[in-house]
């Protein structure tokens, strides 16, 4: 489980990363608002721990502009004390959960702990191939002990994709598919959806390969 802190007060920061990797999980930080999204739009994170205040985005931004990326992230909202506002907007912004500062470190540990289980869900089906699985209940994409969660566009794309195998799809059945006939979406978004998706794939170490027929469309390889 790896953890994204995006936090701007470096002692607090710092403490939070301690307290998660005492608590098993890989934590990386980010001080600003828009490295945060960043960091965050690779899709490597199980769960984000969200600052409101932050420099260059603040933390509500950041969470719409992930949301509007189709990131399901949960995320877990750290408000300062009495500003009901920031709570509000927090969750009206997409967030799962907030905790006001200050905050015990056990209760954090338990909220990080709750939000990972919801994510879990109940996996309903997967659909597999090669040394990847794709779980239906929880937008992840699998690769023996590693895993990620995919968007809802990248998941759709994914499980065309597997369904497909070495069989090629093309790019106009990809945009149809996963945008729709009415969408304005073009061509190059489906480019950028595929290199989301390679990221993911090396990241899982998955030995499957997206590969891209010139002139025709996508399909998966085995490598080495
Ligand atoms: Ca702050």
């Amino acid at each position: 489980m790896r953890i994204l802190i995006v936090e701007d007060e470096v002692r607090l920061a710092d403490t939070l990363r301690r307290l998660l990797h005492r608590g098993g999980y890989s934590a990386d930080v980010c001080h600003d608002g828009a490295e945060g999204l960043d960091n965050a739009l690779s899709g490597i994170y199980d769960l984000l721990v969200l600052d409101v205040m932050l420099p260059k985005m603040d933390g509500l931004t950041l969470l719409r502009t992930l949301r509007s990326h189709g990131n399901t992230v949960p995320v877990l909202m750290l408000t300062a004390k009495g500003e009901l506002q920031d709570r509000v907007a927090g969750l009206d912004s997409g967030a799962d959960y907030y905790l006001t500062k200050p905050f015990e470190g056990e209760e954090l540990l338990a909220c990080v702990r709750s939000l990972l289980r919801r994510g879990e869900g109940t996996a309903s089906g997967a659909l597999r191939w090669e040394d990847l699985s794709l779980e239906q209940g929880t937008f992840s994409l699998v690769c023996g002990e590693r895993s990620v969660r995919l968007s809802r566009k990248e998941y759709d794309l994914m499980a065309l994709l597997l369904q497909n195998g070495q069989q090629v799809v093309s790019k106009e059945q990809l945009l149809v598919k996963v945008w729709g006939y009415d969408s304005a979406a073009e061509e190059n978004s489906v480019e950028v959806y595929i290199s989301f998706l390679r990221r993911k794939l090396s990241h899982l170490h998955s030995r499957v390969r997206i590969t891209t027929r010139r002139m025709v469309g996508y399909c998966l390889e085995v490598g080495e």
